[in-house]
């Protein structure tokens, strides 16, 4: 009898775990689910949230794939006043929910996605470039792709004048960023050759905003990580397309060499100066792509990088339209000639402006068919400044990045002049009294296994900068302590922060990038 009461006892306590166990499984599930059925925007806003699962699902991730944070709906906006009307109710009714603009999601850490809240895919406010009369400058709907502005403005002769390396991001969250590559130190980078934009900002204004006009707004919003307002129309700088480009690669063996002609380059005159410059690092434990080079040198760049460990490849270009000026075979004898490169090591491709820009896709393609391009990417993009340069590279690159088992995915390094940043703009630079700063891209592929050792080599760099006192800014990275924000912005926290109250006080916009 006594036997058959503890068997009873012991089935009823199983009973009672087992019902546990489910309310708290069903209780977390609610919490989770519960973000996703909050939301309940009037029929008078006549806006339609998506909530379907492929919608949410591809507004929860990015390029990074690192990241999963999931919106309650998206919006697709058919108009500017669409993103007004969501962001008034939002600023102005009891509710919680966030709102971030998404372009592409090209971001690496959920930059792009509000956890709970509204997610505005800008991409339905795209392709509308207007070039003007003058034609020094296109107005651009936000969502536009940068290789759709390429498009449309050369049609009529003209282009923007300064490029990221890849162009299939979008203008708002490209200017929210910086926008940076080859030709920033001529020209500055995006975000310097933006003459106007619309913005609504966190209190749903709609606000035209220049210089002249608004400027707080937009000073703010440039560089602003999408703190002040969401971007949708910009006014881009335009200046004639040329038709083609003189595309070069020269190795280098020793770092000092290297980074001596790019400097030189940098600073040229614009007649006989290059128009594109940057460069990358090969190590021997990482990939090698000789593919820039005849196949019947290919093998002697793979010896090379194994004889020394490291080899730098300075890339650069020069812009014509006529082959028979006098002054583009100059400047390709002068490049030739005067650069220090290993003798031999030297290949020229003569491509069209169109394509020599939108190289970054031919690359894309080729990881795309290889299963390579949807995998995590734990990317550590810095600026260091020229005095230090040569620390860096002993202590990071010889030291780390070397010595990693193995290292996939490109590294970047290149300079930059300074002074083609205009302070007043959000995006950060370090802030020292230096007029070339390097540009440091350690762009990554992970597979979920090797992700952790990436992150802490990532970690380790960062730490050995801040114990040698190398004074580096992070671009398109997303801090999750506040007091590493507050360092970020450093002279410009201030201004910041005051701007956030002023445009966006209930602080809705862009909170995937973890600042307020
Ligand atoms: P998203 O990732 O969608 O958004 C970025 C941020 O901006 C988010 O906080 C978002 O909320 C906000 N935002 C988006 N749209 C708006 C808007 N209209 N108004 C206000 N805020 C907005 N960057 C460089 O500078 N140089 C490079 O050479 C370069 N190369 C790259 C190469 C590759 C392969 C990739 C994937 C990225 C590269 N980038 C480069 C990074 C790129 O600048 C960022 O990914 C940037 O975020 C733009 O991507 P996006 O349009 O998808 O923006």
């Amino acid at each position: 009898e006594r036997e058959r009461e503890r068997d009873q006892e012991m089935a009823n306590l199983g009973l009672m775990i087992t019902l546990i166990t489910v309310l708290i499984c069903l209780s977390s599930s609610f919490t989770k689910s519960s973000k996703g059925i909050k939301i309940d925007l009037p029929k008078s806003l006549n806006l339609t949230l998506l909530t379907n699962p492929s919608t949410i699902s591809a507004a929860s991730q990015d390029f990074g794939n690192i990241t999963t944070v999931t919106p309650s709906g998206v919006i697709c906006p058919s108009s500017s006043s669409d993103i007004s009307r969501l962001l008034h109710y939002a600023a102005n009714e009891k509710t919680t929910f966030q709102v971030a603009a998404r372009g592409q999601g090209h971001s690496l850490n959920g930059q792009a996605s509000v956890s709970g809240g509204v997610v505005v895919n800008m991409t339905c406010l795209a392709d509308d470039v207007v070039v003007s009369k003058d034609k020094k400058y296109a107005d651009v709907a936000a969502g536009t792709l940068w290789v759709d502005v390429l498009k449309k403005t050369a049609e009529e002769g003209v282009s923007p004048v300064s490029w990221t390396d890849y162009l299939h991001i979008s203008v708002g969250g490209t200017l929210s960023n910086g926008g940076i590559g080859g030709q920033v130190f001529r020209n500055g980078p995006l975000i310097s050759n933006v003459l106007e934009l619309d913005v609504i900002t966190g209190k749903g204004e709609m606000l035209t905003c220049s210089p002249k006009l608004n400027s707080e707004l937009f000073y703010g919003v440039l560089g602003g990580l999408g703190q002040f307002g969401i971007i949708t129309r910009a006014r881009i700088v335009l200046d004639h397309a040329p038709k083609r480009a003189k595309w070069f690669r020269m190795l280098y063996s020793d770092f000092t060499a290297f980074t001596k002609d790019q400097e030189r380059l940098i600073s040229m005159a614009n007649d006989i100066g290059v128009d594109y410059l940057e460069g990358q690092i090969f190590m021997s434990n990482g990939v090698v792509d000789t593919s820039f080079f005849p196949p019947s040198d290919q093998s002697k760049v793979t010896d090379l990088v194994k004889k020394h460990g490291i080899i730098y490849v300075l890339e650069t270009a020069k812009y014509y339209d006529d082959p028979n000026l006098p002054i583009i075979r100059e400047v390709v004898d002068k490049l030739k000639q005067s650069l220090s490169y290993l003798p031999g090591f030297i290949s020229m491709h003569d491509v069209s402006y169109f394509d020599f820009l939108n190289r970054v896709q031919v690359e894309e393609n080729k990881l795309r068919s290889l299963g390579l391009w949807e995998v995590p990417h734990p990317w550590l993009n810095l600026y260091v400044p020229k005095s230090r340069i040569l620390d860096f590279h002993n202590g990071v690159v010889k030291d780390i990045l070397l010595k990693q088992k193995t290292a996939s995915g490109l590294a970047l390094l290149y300079p930059t002049n300074r002074n083609k940043w205009d302070n007043r703009m959000s995006a950060m630079i370090p802030e020292i009294d230096e007029d070339v700063i390097y540009v440091i891209g350690l762009l990554q592929s992970a597979t979920p296994q090797t992700l952790p050792e990436m992150e802490s080599v990532n970690a380790k760099i960062i730490r050995f900068c801040k114990d040698s006192g190398i004074k580096i800014k992070q671009y398109l990275m997303r801090y999750t302590r506040k007091e590493d924000w507050i360092e970020h912005f450093g002279s410009k926290w201030n201004d910041f922060s005051k701007r956030k109250e002023l445009f966006d006080p209930k602080k809705l916009l862009s909170p995937g990038q973890d600042i307020f």
